[in-house]
C-alpha cells in the first residue's frame, strides 16, 4: 500500500482512539513519518508503535504523540519548547501548527540528523539546541525566556523546575513523569503563580537523562 494510504489509515485509527483536534489530525496528514524512521523500517512507519532510532532512542508511538499534542491545545500563536528532538518527527508535526518550535536534544548525532532532515523538508520555524533539556531553552537566539507550550518527549523522574520557570502565564506543559519504564502523562497549566496539575494515564518513554 502507498505511504499516503497508510497515513490515512493511521489517521482513522487516531480518530477512533479519541483524537479529534483538527489541527493535530491535519498535522499527521501532512508529515511523512517514513522520512523520519531508519531506512530499513520505512515499511513499519505507519504502524501505531514506537520505532527504534540510533543511540538506543525511539521515535514515539503516533497515538501517544497525538494525545500529547491534543492535551497541549495548540494554536497558531504558540511558541513551543520541545524537549527531546530525536528524529525530528514531532517537531515537524508541531511546526505545521504553531508559530515557532524550539527543540532541545542531548545526543549530538541525533540533533544534527534531525536538523538536516527538517531543513530538507523545508521547515523555517524550528530552532535547535544540543544540550540538557532539564535546563530548558538557554540559547541566545531566538531569545525566548518563556514558552506558551512545553512538550517533553522523554520520561522525567520529576517535573524540571527550570521548565516551570520557562512556562508562560496560561501556558501548558505536557510531560511524562515517573520511573524508568512507567510514567504518568502529566499536564501542568500555569495561572500566574498557581500551577494546576492533572494526570492522564500511564505511558512509557525513554528516560529524560539527568546529567
Ligand atoms: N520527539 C522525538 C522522540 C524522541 S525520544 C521524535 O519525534 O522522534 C526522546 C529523546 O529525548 C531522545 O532522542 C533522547 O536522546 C532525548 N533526551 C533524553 N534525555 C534528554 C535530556 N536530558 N535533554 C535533552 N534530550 C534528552
Amino acid at each position: 500500500m502507498r505511504f499516503e494510504d497508510q497515513r490515512q489509515l493511521l489517521i482513522q485509527s487516531l480518530q477512533k482512539s479519541g483524537i479529534s483536534d483538527p489541527a493535530v489530525l491535519r498535522a499527521f496528514a501532512a508529515i511523512p513519518r517514513e522520512e523520519y524512521v531508519a531506512p530499513d523500517l520505512k515499511n513499519y512507519a505507519y504502524r501505531n508503535q514506537p520505532l527504534p532510532l540510533s543511540e538506543r532512542q525511539t521515535i514515539s508511538q503516533p497515538l501517544m504523540i497525538a494525545i500529547m499534542m491534543q492535551y497541549a491545545e495548540l494554536t497558531s500563536d504558540d511558541v513551543v519548547l520541545e524537549i527531546g528532538t530525536g528524529s525530528g518527527y514531532q517537531a515537524a508535526l508541531l511546526a505545521g501548527i504553531v508559530k515557532e518550535v524550539c527543540t532541545v536534544e542531548r545526543i549530538e548525532s541525533l540533533s544534527l540528523k534531525a536538523q538536516k532532515l527538517l531543513k530538507e523538508q523545508g521547515f523555517r520555524n524550528i530552532y535547535f539546541r544540543i544540550g540538557d533539556g532539564w535546563n530548558g531553552w538557554e540559547k541566545a537566539y531566538p531569545p525566548y525566556k518563556e514558552f506558551s507550550r512545553i512538550i517533553v518527549t522523554a520520561g522525567a523522574s520529576e517535573i524540571p523546575e527550570k521548565l516551570l520557570a520557562q512556562l508562560a502565564d496560561n501556558g501548558v506543559l505536557i510531560i511524562p513523569v515517573g520511573a524508568e519504564g512507567y510514567q504518568i502523562l502529566t499536564r501542568v497549566v500555569r495561572h500566574g503563580s498557581e500551577l494546576s496539575v492533572t494526570h492522564h494515564g500511564a505511558c512509557t518513554f525513554v528516560p529524560l537523562v539527568k546529567s
